[in-house]
């Protein structure tokens, strides 16, 4: 995927679902930087991960 289509609140689909109730796959950018901060829209939890890291799990932009 073109990396650099998804900005500050932009929803995003990840490869992996959420392991929480709701295998969520659908997450909202919440923080951009060295690290991403993601907010799983099942159950709200957020996770951050290195911006590499992202850029391997996620599997599209849903919403810009
Ligand atoms: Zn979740």
């Amino acid at each position: 995927m073109e990396i650099d289509e998804y900005e500050l609140n932009s929803i995003v689909e990840m490869k992996k679902p959420h392991p929480c109730v709701t295998h969520s796959k659908l997450f909202q950018v919440i923080r951009l930087g060295a690290d991403i901060k993601i907010k799983c829209l099942g159950c709200g939890n957020i996770i951050m991960l290195p911006r590499n890291d992202f850029h391997k799990k996620v599997k599209k932009i849903i919403q810009k």
